[in-house]
């Protein structure tokens, strides 16, 4: 390509930054030194296009190294990757962990979403210094902050809960200390009736010693003993269906991938959970690594995949660290590479860093964003199990669903089949937050109604009365009291109207105030919308705008509006985001009276 390049140059640290995740350069024409040669012989092309997916990877390292993206390390980045400038803006301006202006090396995102707004961390009190963020996915810790400091040895750390003293000191150059360990996300520990829960809280994350003392790894003998096509009859057999909001048979999404005839096949975790409210899966992968990656194994040994990539979410740094330690132990001890445990069989993990973008829960923009792009959906069909990552047949699970593939494995999928209801089988992990005593990550079996599932998370604080219930999260719906003893089963909340989404139960208590609440709701999706596609891109701040007139007593036409904004959203949007922006808000209306007075 004919790269158009400003005159700024990188600094020495982004060069070694980039050259740290392709390698030096070796030539003048991809940002080396100029020999004799270089003007006659371009030496680009496929090769060097061969490298664009990870512009991502180079754009983090160089957001480590220096705290922003600059234009010289851009012309850099646009060199080595033989991908123009403008481009290179594009992808970096689109993920939120990405700074483009420069800034000072640590920065303090502090969360002023759903559930920390409720206990007091809103724009307005973030302290001076540090930066309002949407949810960061520590809701049971609310309110929360995330540190990230840039430099020589980059370094992130969560603070949660916070005072805003802590965070002032923090903005000050002071350090925090250790956050308190995983566990304490789960109330339920050392229950025996657990099954996706239950090494969390008592195995060693950090040891695969430990985790083979708690069962790890006989699912992934026994997978290898019946073969393939067994466990995808097992895993068809226990009726498990995704745990990320669509509910899909997870063994007919791994029979199509299998049956593919392109190779290679891949496999792709969604561990991006960014809905708010939403922290079970970092939970998991936090407490338990070696599960998802056993998990992860036996899927890609199912369905044909050669190669696996963990689609983590940027503010998550404790899940990435024991991931990356797991990954590693792994690969050393025979559990991840070639002929793992001398079955024949090879496959291996990537950990693919996100970098703040609620969109890249969906299962083809996370295709977009490790490819190296913006990540926008792309329209489906094709759908991922025929063309998903990099054109080939594609398996994408988020972290609960494929950790419920051990259990079925190891008990057979008629026995998992046997656990639920009818319609709804196994077990369903819950992030309870908001209003209640004890706020953390529940495992129930699927038909517990919405009142078992706050009891166990301690009720509501004494004095406190239920105003409402959010389920399934920002683009979920509002319960009501009178509905409290919905079965929490994709039947049963149907029912109502409602959905289990991605696992939310925020609980609001008479306190809150719903108003504001619905407007950082429709803030949210503006603020998060890809802008693909007009009626999203347009209808979210729409949607945000009539909600501010309605909040200011404006009330002249003002529902008939904000209703047809929804209609058009859910009808024309190309994916779930604006299909389900008006959802939580439609329902504050029909159901809680939300602006009837
Ligand atoms: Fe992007 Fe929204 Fe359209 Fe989805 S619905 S593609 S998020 S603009």
């Amino acid at each position: 390509m004919d790269l158009k390049l400003s005159s700024q140059l990188a600094s020495d640290a982004a060069r070694t930054a980039v050259d740290g995740v392709l390698g030096p350069p070796i030539a003048g024409w991809d940002g080396g030194e100029r020999d004799a040669g270089d003007h006659r012989v371009a030496r680009a092309g496929a090769g060097v296009h061969g490298e664009r997916h990870r512009l991502i990877a180079v754009l983090h390292a160089v957001q480590d190294r220096e705290g922003w993206i600059s234009p010289g390390a851009t012309n850099y980045i646009a060199q080595r990757l033989d991908v123009a400038p403008a481009e290179i803006y594009g992808v970096a301006s689109f993920y939120a962990l990405f700074a483009l202006r420069e800034r000072p090396a640590r920065t303090v995102h502090v969360c002023v979403d759903l559930a920390c707004r409720m206990v007091g961390s809103d724009e307005a009190s973030v302290p001076i210094g540090a930066h309002p963020s949407p949810c960061l996915g520590l809701c049971e810790r609310a309110p929360a902050a995330l540190v990230v400091e840039a430099g020589e040895a980059p370094r992130q750390a969560v603070i949660a809960p916070f005072t805003a003293i802590e965070v002032r000191r923090v903005v000050d150059g002071e350090w925090p200390p250790e956050e308190a360990p995983a566990p304490e996300a789960t109330p339920q520990v050392g229950d025996a009736s657990l099954v996706l829960l239950r090494r969390v809280g008592r195995v060693d994350p950090t040891s695969l010693d430990s985790y083979r003392a708690y069962g790890g790894y006989v699912a992934l003998r026994r997978a290898f003993d019946i073969g393939p096509t067994s466990v995808i009859r097992e895993v068809l057999d226990s009726k498990l269906v995704g745990r990320g909001g669509a509910a899909f048979p997870a063994g007919r999404k791994w029979d199509a991938v299998a049956r593919q005839p392109v190779r290679p096949h891949h496999l792709v975790c969604n561990a991006d959970e960014s809905e708010p409210g939403t922290f079970k899966d970092r939970t998991i992968m936090e407490a338990d690594p070696y599960a998802l990656i056993e998990s992860m194994t036996i899927a890609a040994f199912a369905a044909g995949c050669e190669h696996g990539w963990i689609y983590l979410r940027g503010e998550y740094p404790r899940a990435m660290r024991h991931l990356q330690a797991a990954i590693e132990t792994a690969r050393a001890r025979g559990f991840l590479g070639d002929d793992i445990l001398g079955s024949g069989f090879s496959f291996d993990v990537e950990i693919f860093r996100g970098a703040g973008a609620y969109i890249c829960g969906e299962e083809t923009a996370i295709f977009n964003s490790i490819e190296g792009f913006r990540g926008e959906p792309r329209n489906k069909p094709p759908f991922p199990v025929e063309v998903g990552l990099f054109g080939k047949p594609t398996v994408v699970n988020n972290v609960e669903t494929l950790v419920n593939v051990l259990p079925v494995v190891l008990g057979g999928g008629l026995a998992y089949a046997s656990i639920g209801t009818e319609g709804s089988a196994g077990t369903k992990l819950f992030g309870v937050s908001g209003g209640v005593v004890r706020p953390g990550v529940f495992e129930v079996p699927f038909g517990a109604t919405l009142r078992e599932l706050i009891d166990l998370a301690g009720g509501l604080p004494s004095g406190r009365s239920l105003q409402a219930v959010l389920l399934g999260g920002a683009a979920g719906a509002f319960v009501g009291p009178s509905e409290i003893d919905v079965p929490l089963t994709f039947e049963g909340t149907r029912a109502i109207g409602a959905t289990l989404g991605s696992g939310v139960v925020m609980v609001l208590d008479d306190t809150v105030e719903l108003v504001p609440f619905l407007q950082r709701i429709a803030a949210f999706f503006r603020d998060e919308s890809c802008g693909q596609c007009v009626p999203c891109r347009v209808g979210t701040v729409r949607q945000e705008e009539a909600l501010a007139r309605l909040a200011a007593g404006i009330r002249d036409g003002e529902m008939p509006l904000l209703a047809e904004i929804g209609q058009v959203m859910k009808d024309a949007s190309i994916c779930g985001l604006g299909q389900t922006a008006h959802n939580a808000i439609e329902s504050a209306i029909v159901k809680l009276g939300a602006f009837a007075s």
